[in-house]
């Protein structure tokens, strides 16, 4: 794997750790910034219509001004300079550089937009290798009331899944003060009940996952009702099965929470069955190019 990705910085390509930006960058000061992060198969960006979508409602709701389009060029060809056939595209727009005052620049000034494409190991799927399973410990969701918008405010997040880490743990799934469990510190949660999946409906105190949606399709594709219903913090090890989605997590299974076994501690079925939709849904639209599901 090559050491430092390449980057695209306002338009320039460069490798990453050549890129530099002022410490009066917005982002730097109060992260006035929102990004989306893109998985790379084969040379190509999966769902990229998708994260492009979701990065113009994030752009829209914190109020700054970006040309998507002008982003979409910039990444596709980033991207085939890069030569990266297994990788994760990372964007970032941030409000721009300002004097250090809490309120939006009443002067106009450029968001500061980044690109790099980072080389990433081949999912074990990809290879017909079972995912994983996963350990996952409960923490509080410390996090704002605007979790949809894909902030790089991410302190809440991060603090959580150092709690996960210190205690051998892959991820840390949150729990709101009301005992529902919203979603992983960078995942999406879904649980397997009587044969159907449950997930936190995509209202604002959760990411809208773009993997979370896909599971959606692939769920009907393979028969599988969905029910926008969170997890109840008590009842986390009554279900039948867990799992966390994502650009990079795909579909993996929970084995563990907080050190008590989910099922009968391995990946489940169901979660197995979409592991596979999953894997046959990025070789359908490689083959063909067009996203199937
Ligand atoms: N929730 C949070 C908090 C995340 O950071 C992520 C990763 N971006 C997800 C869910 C999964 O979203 P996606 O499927 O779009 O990667």
């Amino acid at each position: 794997m090559s050491s430092t990705p390449l980057a695209n910085w306002n338009g320039d390509e460069m490798p990453l750790d050549q890129v530099r930006v002022s410490v009066l960058d917005r982002a730097f000061l109060f992260g006035d910034a929102v990004y989306e992060a893109i998985r790379v198969y084969s040379g190509r960006a999966w769902l990229l219509g998708e994260h492009l979508q979701r990065l113009r409602h994030s752009l829209k709701e914190v109020q700054i001004v970006a040309d998507v389009d002008r982003l979409h060029e910039r990444l596709a060809r980033t991207l085939a300079n890069s030569d990266v056939q297994e990788g994760v595209i990372y964007i970032q727009v941030t409000r721009g550089e300002a004097p250090r005052r809490h309120a939006f620049p009443k002067e106009p000034v450029t968001p500061n937009e980044l690109i790099y494409i980072k080389e990433v190991e081949p999912s074990p799927t990809a290879a017909g290798e079972p995912r994983p399973g996963m350990r996952v410990v409960t923490f509080p969701d410390w996090r704002w009331k605007r979790c949809d918008i894909k902030s790089t405010n991410l302190l809440a997040n991060c603090i959580a899944a150092e709690h996960a880490e210190v205690n051998g743990c892959d991820e840390a799934i949150l729990v709101h003060h009301d005992g529902s469990v919203s979603e992983g510190s960078r995942s999406s949660l879904f649980a397997v009940r009587a044969g159907a999946l449950l997930t936190a409906p995509a209202d604002e105190s959760i990411l809208p996952g773009i993997t979370r949606q896909l599971v959606f399709r692939l769920a009907d594709r393979i028969g599988l009702r969905v029910i926008e219903e969170a997890v109840r913090h008590e009842t986390l090890t009554q279900l039948d099965e867990l799992f966390l989605t994502g650009t990079t997590t795909e579909v993996a299974g929970i084995i563990d929470v907080d050190g008590r076994p989910i099922g009968d501690g391995t990946t489940g079925p169901v979660t197995a069955a979409l592991q596979d939709a999953h894997h046959r849904a990025v070789q359908e639209w490689l083959a063909t190019g067009a996203t199937i599901v």
